[in-house]
């Protein structure tokens, strides 16, 4: 294995996934294999700009399908596997749990043991080079109390979302396979991601796409959660400089020191929107807020001490909140086909076209 060897990304057509490989090929360049199985919350149009780059691989498939991972690993000897690919949204969990199950731990599973077996067969010098990167959240740790302590790497795992639940049990078989088998995986839990590209499912794209509407725009409970958010591109980021300098076997927390009431962060999107479109019947978008019954098992507060991976990666988050939000909101007012394609139907039926079937 060299710096050159491909590296293998699960979920890469996803909201982070794909923020990682834009960012990957801006800075590094070298090969990389893009696994995933294009459910709905995966757009290939989010990688457009670097689907004909060479060295980059899109291949379509589920990462249960240890036949077809054993198969990849063989063809392309990665040097790196870079694990995004999960369900990923809280309220589909509570609807529908399995899906789940199904990715975020069976799928973790099977690829940590095609990871095992690809390292084993490595020769020694190629396994101090090789690493398995899982990517995971900060909802694994539970809910904290105002005034309690941000979370750190020894906290205990405390889930309370179906979604969290898988999550946490995905990064205890991650430490498993290290301690027992020696895997060398480096674990990043990170904070709420918010930017351009994220599915208009979860709150920020939500609010904005119903505030430009003129729409509802609700507030689960008092809206008094708290929510640590990190500008996606600064995430991307956090995980290329945890796949080079990560210690395998530790875990590094990711966030942006940047804890937001729920309803302060609707109240600055609609600031903005105020500010960006002079001219909308909507004004003030405010107005539109609407409370409604709370999510059951709401986490109250979530907050990141950042302070190992800042110390021992050198990484820091390059946007404030502020600036951050103003690059989202512009990205989403800017790109309104991208969301009405998605909300449509439309990128589905072209997705349909060009990859068949789910
Ligand atoms: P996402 O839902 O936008 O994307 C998930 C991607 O995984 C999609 O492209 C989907 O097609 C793919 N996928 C789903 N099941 C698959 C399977 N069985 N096989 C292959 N591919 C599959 O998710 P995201 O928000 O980009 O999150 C990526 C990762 O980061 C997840 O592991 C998530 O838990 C973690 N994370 C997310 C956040 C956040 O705020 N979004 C914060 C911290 C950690």
């Amino acid at each position: 294995l060299t710096q050159d060897s491909p590296i293998f990304v699960t979920g890469g057509a996803g909201f982070i996934g794909s923020h990682f490989v834009l960012d990957w090929f801006a800075e590094i360049g070298t090969p990389l294999v893009n696994l995933d199985k294009l459910t709905y919350a995966g757009n290939l149009r989010n990688l457009q700009p670097i689907a004909d780059r060479s060295g980059y691989h899109f291949v379509r498939g589920d990462i249960q399908d240890r036949t077809l991972v054993d198969r990849l690993l063989k063809e392309f000897e990665p040097r790196a596997i870079v694990h995004l690919a999960a369900e990923s949204h809280v309220d589909r969990s509570l609807m529908g749990p399995e899906d789940f199950l199904n990715t975020n731990v069976h799928g973790t599973f099977t690829l940590l043991e095609a990871a095992r077996a690809y390292y084993d067969k490595l020769d020694v010098e190629d396994r101090t080079k090789f690493r398995f990167l899982h990517v995971s959240t900060d909802e694994v740790y539970g809910s904290l109390k105002s005034g309690d302590a941000p979370f750190e790497e020894t906290f205990p795992f405390r889930p309370n979302s179906p979604y969290a639940a898988s999550k946490a049990a995905s990064d205890m078989l991650v430490r498993a396979w290290v301690k027992s088998y020696g895997l060398p995986a480096v674990v990043t839990n990170c904070s709420n991601n918010y930017g351009p590209l994220q599915f208009p499912e979860k709150l920020l794209p939500l609010v904005l796409n119903r505030a430009i509407h003129g729409e509802p725009l609700p507030i689960y409970g008092d809206g008094m959660q708290v929510r640590d958010w990190l500008y996606v591109g600064d995430h991307a980021a956090a995980l290329r400089v945890a796949l080079e300098k990560g210690v395998p076997g530790q875990t590094y927390n990711i966030g942006g020191w940047n804890e937001q009431a729920n309803i302060d962060t609707v109240k600055i999107l609609c600031a903005l929107l105020d500010e960006f479109l002079p001219d909308s019947p909507h004004r003030p978008h405010a107005q539109l807020m609407k409370f409604v019954t709370d999510r059951p098992g709401h986490d109250r507060r979530y907050a990141i001490n950042a302070t190992k991976a800042e110390r021992e990666l050198g990484w820091r988050p390059k946007e404030t909140f502020a600036t951050g939000l103003r690059k989202t909101v512009r990205w989403y007012l800017d790109n309104q086909t991208w969301v009405e394609e998605v909300t449509s139907g439309a990128y589905r039926d072209w997705m349909e076209t060009n990859y068949g079937a789910r």
